[in-house]
């Protein structure tokens, strides 16, 4: 695998450093990879300035076109990508290549939008005109659990707006995104996409970069607000996507066995790592036995082990720090409820932990309160729909949630209810490029996908002429 290379100003470049990059399945190290100094982030952010003249003045069409461009090759090396992903990430290998896959088509889709300009008015007093301008330099920060698509929520609009990127992978999971820069580096002007790898060191560096115009951020809400505080100085732009606590309200009407395959498919993808997973399910007392029998089954089932192993459903934790924080949580959820399936780890290397159900729990204990990113799940029993949606709306994120009811009507009122960014009836966690994404409270700032996130990366601009 590799050698891997950073992308500045157009050329593959070694690190100043270089830094290893461990496999979650084996932690055995998978593949030394370069790493940026503070230097080689400035030359990437001049590069990208020096380039966005030219870029922000090419067409619609020529960008379309690269966006495309950029999307066949995707597309063409999606399995790939998606070895270097589970590798490095721990996903199954079906779940990478898909995200890959999904990758491309985000590329595609943005190359159908346009930005056209708006007439307001047009009188015999004046003509208004409101239009799109680009920002200039996006600095972009990607987590680990999805490092593939969360980079194409915004390379893609933000290239299309006419602007120019330094594009930042999370320091355990940088090798796919850089093996994606080598392979289109040729599909766009030198320095309009800069790509470099660091060791969690030089985000803040990006983020208070004079140079830089907006910080495109997705991670936890403790880093955003970092990124929030640095970004102030020099007054650019963000939009924070940042973590959740997604509620999952099951009303008694539903046949509970059915339901509980799709909570259970929405709480543990990809072992959990989920920004929007469901990390509360709030069960109406009707069905709460039947649901915590058959989530339990469920657990009980899952095939756990190495993403590159056929027939693997669960690949571990993506790194130690986060498996150690999940083991904690399901340790102290031990004295507020009853461990139904799973409970820990698995004996052996790499960083596994079962799937695990935890009921007769409430809220005010660290799983129910917390975001655990991992592969447990409490189940929580309540009587009162009214009262589940109050439960749901006390915590402090508000990313997702979901209703799950055959009261159609029923649902879609309770919808309305949840303080959260996105609200799914009798599904969880659809994502879609044409559909706006974004959370509320400490679940983040502004908006990425479909047409608004793509306004997210230009300057309103009002043109007021005389008559
Ligand atoms: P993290 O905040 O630790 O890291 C995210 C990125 O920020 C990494 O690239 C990291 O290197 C960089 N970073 C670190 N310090 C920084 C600083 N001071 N300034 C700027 N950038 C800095 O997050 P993580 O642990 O990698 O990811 C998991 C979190 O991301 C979870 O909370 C999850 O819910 C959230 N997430 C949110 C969404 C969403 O769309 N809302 C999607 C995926 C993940």
């Amino acid at each position: 695998m590799g050698p891997f290379k950073l992308l500045i100003d157009g050329k593959l470049v070694d690190g100043d450093a270089v830094m290893d990059v461990v496999n979650p399945a084996t932690e055995e190290v998978l593949s030394q990879c370069p790493r940026a100094s503070k230097a080689q982030l400035d030359q990437a952010v001049a590069a990208a300035k020096a380039a966005f003249p030219a870029w922000s003045r090419t067409s619609m069409d020529e960008r379309k076109a690269a966006l495309v461009a950029i999307a066949d090759v995707i597309q063409a090396n999606a399995p790939e990508l998606g070895r270097i992903l589970t590798q490095e990430q721990g996903k199954p290998i079906g779940d990478a290549v898909g995200e890959a896959y999904g990758a491309s088509a985000f590329f595609r889709y943005f190359a159908s939008l346009d930005l056209p300009a708006k007439v307001l008015e047009d009188s015999p007093t004046r003509k208004v005109e409101q239009r799109r301008r680009p920002l200039g330099v996006i600095g972009a920060i990607v987590p680990w659990n999805f490092p593939l698509i969360l980079m194409a929520f915004k390379v893609p609009a933000a290239l299309l707006a006419g602007n120019t990127i330094v594009l930042k992978p999370a320091a355990t999971t940088p090798l796919a995104t850089l093996r994606l820069a080598e392979l289109i580096k040729d599909l766009l002007p030198p320095g309009v996409l800069n790509v470099i790898a660091d060791a969690n060191d030089l985000g803040g560096e990006l983020t208070k970069h004079p140079d830089v115009r907006k910080i495109s951020f997705t991670g936890s809400t403790e880093t955003g607000k970092k990124v929030m505080a640095g970004a102030a100085e020099a007054l650019k732009r963000i939009t924070l996507e940042l973590g959740g606590n997604d509620a999952a309200i099951v009303l008694g009407d539903v046949d509970a066995k059915e339901t509980a395959g799709k909570i259970f498919a929405g709480a543990f993808q990809n072992s959990g790592q989920v920004c929007i997973a469901v990390k509360r399910a709030y069960v109406h007392d009707s069905i709460y036995d039947a649901m915590c029998a058959e989530l339990a089954r469920l657990a009980d089932e899952a095939v756990i082990g190495d993403g590159l192993e056929q027939g693997t459903q669960f690949g571990p934790l993506q790194n130690r720090m986060q498996y150690e924080k999940v083991l904690g949580i399901i340790e102290d959820a031990r004295s507020h409820g009853t461990v139904i399936a799973g409970g820990g780890a698995t004996p052996g290397k790499g960083y596994f932990i079962r799937p695990t159900i935890v009921r007769d729990i409430t809220d005010g204990n660290r799983l129910v309160d917390e975001e655990q990113f991992g592969p447990v799940l409490p189940v929580i029993r309540f009587s009162d729909a009214g009262d589940a949606v109050a439960r749901a709306n006390a915590s402090p994120w508000g990313l997702g949630g979901s209703i799950w009811s055959n009261d159609l009507d029923a649902a879609w009122d309770l919808a309305g209810q949840m303080d959260s960014g996105s609200v799914w009836i009798n599904k969880h966690a659809e994502l879609a490029p044409n559909i706006p994404f974004g959370g509320a409270k400490f679940s983040g700032l502004g908006t990425e996908l479909g047409e608004e996130g793509l306004a997210e990366f230009t300057q309103l601009q009002i043109v007021n002429m005389a008559r």
